[in-house]
C-alpha cells in the first residue's frame, strides 16, 4: 500500500489554507492531472510534482503591502498565504522582511556594500545570517577601539555605514566614524538610534530612499 496525504491538509500546511485560495490551488492540481474532482487524498510520490505545479503558478504573500506588491510583480498569480510563515517574500518574519526591503533599496541605488557598527555579537551573527550573500557586509564590534584609519577605510569601501545606537556602541568608536565622514562621505553615514534588527534596517532603507 502506497502512502498518501489528505489534499486539504497538505495544501493548508503549504500556505494555501484560506478557503478561496485552497480551491484555486486544488483546481490547479486537477488541471495538472495530479488529482481529480472528488478525490481527497494524494499519493506521496506525486507531492514533488504537486509542489512544482503550485509554485509555477502561484506566489504566496502575507498581508504586508510590500509583500503584496512583490507578489503582484512576480508574474505569477498572487494569493494570500496562511499561515504567515509561508509568505514567499518575508517568511512571516519582520527581520527577514526588513532584510528584503534593504536589499531591494540597495539594488535600486546600486549599493552593495554595508558596514554595521554596534550591536551585540549574537545580533550581529543573526544579521549576517539573514543577509547571507545578498550584500557585502562588514560588521564592527562597537565596544572595541577601532583605529581611525580603519574607520576611514570602512567609509571608503561601503556605500552605507550604519551606526547602531541604542546597542553596544561606545562613543569612542562611533566618533571615529563621525570624525572621518567629511564632505560627500557624510551622506554614507547613518545613525540609527534603535535597538532591533528590523528597526535598524528600516532606518537604512529610509535613508536610501531619501
Ligand atoms: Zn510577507
Amino acid at each position: 500500500m502506497s502512502a498518501d496525504v489528505e489534499i486539504d491538509a497538505w495544501l493548508a500546511e503549504a500556505g494555501f489554507a484560506l478557503p478561496d485560495v485552497k480551491r484555486q490551488a486544488r483546481a490547479a492540481l486537477e488541471e495538472a492531472g495530479l488529482t481529480r474532482p472528488g478525490k481527497s487524498r494524494l499519493s506521496t510520490e506525486k507531492l514533488p510534482r504537486a509542489q512544482t505545479a503550485l509554485s509555477a503558478r502561484f506566489f504566496l504573500h502575507c498581508a504586508t503591502p510590500e509583500c503584496v506588491a512583490f507578489a503582484r510583480a512576480s508574474g505569477k498569480q498572487a494569493v494570500r498565504c496562511e499561515p504567515k510563515s509561508t509568505c514567499q517574500r518575508c517568511g512571516g518574519s519582520d527581520n527577514q522582511r526588513a532584510v528584503r526591503e534593504l536589499v531591494e533599496a540597495c539594488r535600486q541605488r546600486g549599493a552593495s556594500r554595508l558596514v554595521v557598527v554596534g550591536g551585540s555579537p549574537a545580533v550581529r551573527e543573526e544579521l549576517a545570517r539573514l543577509i547571507g550573500t545578498s550584500l557585502e557586509l562588514r560588521l564592527v564590534d562597537g565596544t572595541k577601539a577601532r583605529p581611525i584609519e580603519q574607520a576611514k577605510a570602512d567609509l571608503a569601501w561601503a556605500e552605507l555605514v550604519l551606526l547602531w545606537g541604542a546597542t553596544e556602541l561606545h562613543h569612542k568608536v562611533s566618533n571615529q566614524y563621525q570624525d572621518s565622514a567629511l564632505g560627500p562621505v557624510r551622506k554614507k553615514l547613518v545613525h540609527v538610534p534603535k535597538r532591533g534588527i528590523a528597526q535598524l534596517l528600516a532606518g537604512a532603507v529610509e535613508h536610501l530612499r531619501r
